[in-house]
């Protein structure tokens, strides 16, 4: 597998927590997983031990050194480290907050042909080349052109998000150093190019052998104008390679009864006890002492996550009775309007801006609600996580979500709440629904929290769609 995020050594978003997860089940499987990510700055090296061959890889018209570090994890995975300090030795993974590194274009077609490279001189190819988003999307290209070795291995694609496509103007293809014949071969309007200039992405829906996403919902969305990013006509012919693989939860780490960062753990028989975790948060992010319901929000900070929304209805959603207790980072407008909120509310609105993935789980246990009104969400993971918790999960229905949480006026059968529509006022009543619940029917609701803990959201079940696929592949 290949990416640019893998948790603990690297995460910004949900894409870290898949490439923690699916490799130790496939393992479990008794597959044999190596996974490549580059060796940011930030990595601690400790436990991984560097081979000794350091390949000069084409990058342009030089040949670059590439560093590769591994490390066997627990389970049986191996983490192997790209490592080059000049693309890679950085603070951060993509460029500093809120932005992106200029050479972006060239630190992730090293990424790609680095692990090509490697694959080429193993004496056991892999199998299967299994890369994840833009960042390792040039990998099917570089494959389809022999890059790997041959017989090349097959190659599968997963879109975690087709929000993010890598786009980069013409010029960057020259980072590959084609031959006139195979840049005919690729940079064309089936090929890499994309309005004049390239996309990463589309390079790898294009070239892999088989392509997935992270939802049967949202491997249906993308294929539609509204949903598809400018790439729904390409992904309409591409769909006979197309599936929608959910995404698991990972309940080593996501379990109220065995999470270690609660003070006071918690189960389906001792649900009281998660109000000592909303004391703990109250506490946390300095909220007087209350037994208001809290509305909790933990995500990126980013217009796709219906922010907006949220924060052009928080003051009717305080009126409503609840709590705001918001963790997340990312775009500087978002931050600014929810610190002028909380100015204003400073007794009712908690907020901590950045990534603290211990706040995360308190956060999450200690609401009551978790709102996500996302524009649109390929699966989604925090809803499963809340649902583990008890916290019920107020949505759009779109994409993973969809997929994840139940709705419906049935207390045997619900697990969360959907919005009608995504507006301020379709937030404001669905919380008001999901509070009118809670205060006037304690057992529905408890009902419906029984209900949401008792989902099984397993990595297993997705480990076994994916090794059905390579399986075809081969
Ligand atoms: P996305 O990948 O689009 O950001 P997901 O719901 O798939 O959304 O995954 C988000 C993951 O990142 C979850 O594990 C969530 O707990 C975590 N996360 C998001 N923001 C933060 C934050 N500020 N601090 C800690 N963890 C966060």
């Amino acid at each position: 597998m290949v990416s640019a995020e893998a948790r603990p050594l690297a995460q910004t978003g949900g894409l870290a927590d898949v490439l923690s997860a699916l490799p130790d089940a496939l393992a479990r499987r008794g597959h044999a997983v190596r996974r490549f990510l580059p060796a940011y700055g930030f990595i601690d090296r400790s436990g991984f031990e560097r081979e000794t061959e350091e390949p000069a890889v084409p990058l342009g018209p030089a040949h670059v050194p590439a560093g590769f570090l591994s490390r066997r994890e627990p389970g049986g995975v191996v983490t192997t480290l790209v490592e080059n300090a000049e693309l890679f030795g950085r603070a951060s993974i993509y460029g500093p907050p809120g932005g992106e590194y200029p050479d972006n274009a060239r630190r992730f077609t090293f990424l790609a042909r680095a692990v090509c490279e490697w694959a080429k001189r193993q004496a056991r190819r892999p199998d299967i080349l299994h890369v994840h988003d833009w960042h390792a999307a040039l990998v099917p290209l570089l494959v389809r052109l022999g890059r790997a070795g041959e017989p090349s291995p097959r190659t599968v694609l997963t879109i975690h998000n087709l929000g993010y496509q890598g786009e980069f103007p013409a010029r960057e293809l020259d980072w590959l150093f084609l031959s006139e014949a195979e840049r005919r071969q690729v940079f064309h309007v089936d090929g890499i190019e994309f309005y004049g200039g390239i996309n990463f992405l589309k390079a790898g829906i294009v070239y892999s052998d088989a392509l997935t996403t992270v939802s049967p919902t949202y491997a249906r969305e993308i294929l539609t104008p509204e949903f598809g990013c400018r790439l729904d006509g390409l992904l309409r012919w591409q769909t006979g390679k197309l599936r929608g693989i959910l995404n698991g939860a990972d309940y080593t780490r996501w379990d109220p009864s065995s999470d270690a960062t609660l003070l006071h753990p918690y189960g389906p028989e001792t649900l009281a006890r998660k109000a000592d975790s909303a004391r703990a948060l109250r506490e946390r992010l300095h909220l007087p002492a209350s037994d208001r319901p809290i509305m909790g929000v933990v995500s990126r900070l980013a217009h796709q996550k219906g922010i907006d929304v949220l924060t052009n209805s928080v003051e009717r959603l305080l009126e409503e009775g609840a709590d705001l207790a918001v963790l997340g980072s990312g775009e500087q407008a978002i931050v600014d309007h929810l610190e002028w909120l909380r100015h204003r509310h400073p007794d009712r609105i908690g907020i901590t801006i950045g990534y603290d993935e211990s706040l995360s789980h308190l956060v999450i246990a200690g609401s009551d609600l978790l709102l996500i009104p996302s524009r649109y969400e390929p699966c989604g993971l925090t809803q499963m996580y809340a649902m583990r918790y008890g916290t019920l999960p107020v949505v759009t229905r779109t994409g993973g979500l969809a997929d994840t949480v139940r709705d419906s006026p049935d207390p045997s059968h619900a697990t969360g709440f959907f919005l009608d529509d995504l507006s301020p006022g379709s937030l404001v009543a669905t919380v008001r629904r999901a509070l009118a619940l809670r205060w006037v029917d304690p057992s529905a609701w408890r009902r419906r929290q029984r209900n949401a803990m008792a989902e099984d959201f397993s990595w297993d079940l997705a480990a076994s769609r994916y090794s059905e696929l390579y399986a075809q592949l081969l």
